[in-house]
C-alpha cells in the first residue's frame, strides 16, 4: 500500500491533493457521513507529490503511518471510482473557489 488520506481530510472540500496527482489516483468520497479524498493504492506511483499541497497535513507516505485510514482508503476506493464514472471527474479549481464537492453528498 502507498499514500494515504487521513481522518483530518475529513469535511474538507478545497482538495489540492486532486490538482497535483500525475496518475489521478485521488478520487472524492462519503465517508462517515462528510466529504472524503481516497488515494487508489493499486494506482498511486509513491511520487510524494500530493504530500506537501495538503494544507492541513492530512496525506501520510506510507500505510504504516495510519494503518486503521489505509484500509480506509482500500475499501472507499472502488466507490470513489463508481462516483467519477457517474459524474465525471472534479475539475481543477482556484484556492478560493466555492467548495466543489457537494455532490459527493450522493456517496452512501
Ligand atoms: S488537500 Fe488534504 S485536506 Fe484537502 S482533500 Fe486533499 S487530503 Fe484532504
Ligand atoms: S503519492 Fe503521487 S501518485 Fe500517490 S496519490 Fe500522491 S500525487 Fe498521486
Amino acid at each position: 500500500m502507498t499514500y494515504v488520506i487521513q481522518e483530518s481530510c475529513l469535511g474538507e472540500t478545497y482538495a489540492a491533493c486532486v490538482d497535483v496527482c500525475p496518475v489521478e489516483c485521488i478520487h472524492p468520497v462519503q465517508h462517515e457521513g462528510k466529504p472524503f479524498m481516497i488515494i487508489d493504492p493499486d494506482v498511486c506511483i509513491d511520487c510524494g507529490v500530493c504530500l506537501p499541497e495538503c494544507p492541513i497535513g492530512a496525506i501520510v507516505g506510507s500505510a504504516e503511518e495510519d494503518p486503521a485510514y489505509a484500509i480506509v482508503n482500500k475499501d472507499l476506493t472502488p466507490a470513489a471510482i463508481e462516483y467519477e464514472k457517474a459524474h465525471g471527474k472534479m475539475a481543477p479549481r482556484a484556492p478560493n473557489a466555492p467548495p466543489r464537492r457537494p455532490e459527493n453528498k450522493l456517496i452512501k
